[in-house]
């Protein structure tokens, strides 16, 4: 696509720190390095996000996150990794060319949080059976 920053790096037309790349996917240094080796991973087809990501593009994609994994924790020496994948601009995300952040972890005051908040006071059971319900029905 031709307004896409990440189009334009997987055809070179931007410069990157390349870390891997084969027939179907791109890796390289996020330019914010977040924490030191973060990475992206992204399928070479113009895809949106998760929601728009078909079958084929997605088992190309996720196929290489373990080896990329152990290739930036081994190299940089971390004790940890986050993995994470923002869809729309609700949920963080900035460019709209999919995309796997993987994030080396060295300490948790390193530069990334995550938090997640325990809301389980607001459920009952019964809301969580209809909740996955709802959700199946869409599968
Ligand atoms: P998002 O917020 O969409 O999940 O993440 C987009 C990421 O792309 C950001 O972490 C940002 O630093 C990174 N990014 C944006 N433009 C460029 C660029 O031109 N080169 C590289 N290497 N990373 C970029
Ligand atoms: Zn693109």
């Amino acid at each position: 696509m031709d307004n896409c920053i990440f189009c334009k790096i997987i055809k070179g037309d931007i410069p990157s720190t390349k870390i891997y790349e084969d027939d179907h996917v791109l890796a390289f240094l996020d330019i914010s390095q977040v924490t030191k080796g973060h990475t992206l991973v992204i399928p070479k087809r113009h895809i949106k996000d998760l929601y728009e990501m078909d079958e084929d593009t997605a088992s190309h994609l996720f196929r290489v996150v373990p080896k990329i994994t152990r290739a930036i924790m081994d190299a940089m020496g971390a004790k940890g990794l986050n993995v994470a994948i923002n869809n729309r601009e609700v949920a963080g995300q900035t460019v709209f060319h999919s995309h796997i952040h993987l994030i080396p972890r060295y300490s948790d005051q390193d530069g990334f949080t995550i938090r997640f908040t325990n809301n389980m006071d607001q459920y009952s059971q019964d809301d969580l059976i209809t909740i996955g319900q709802q959700i199946q029905n869409h599968i």
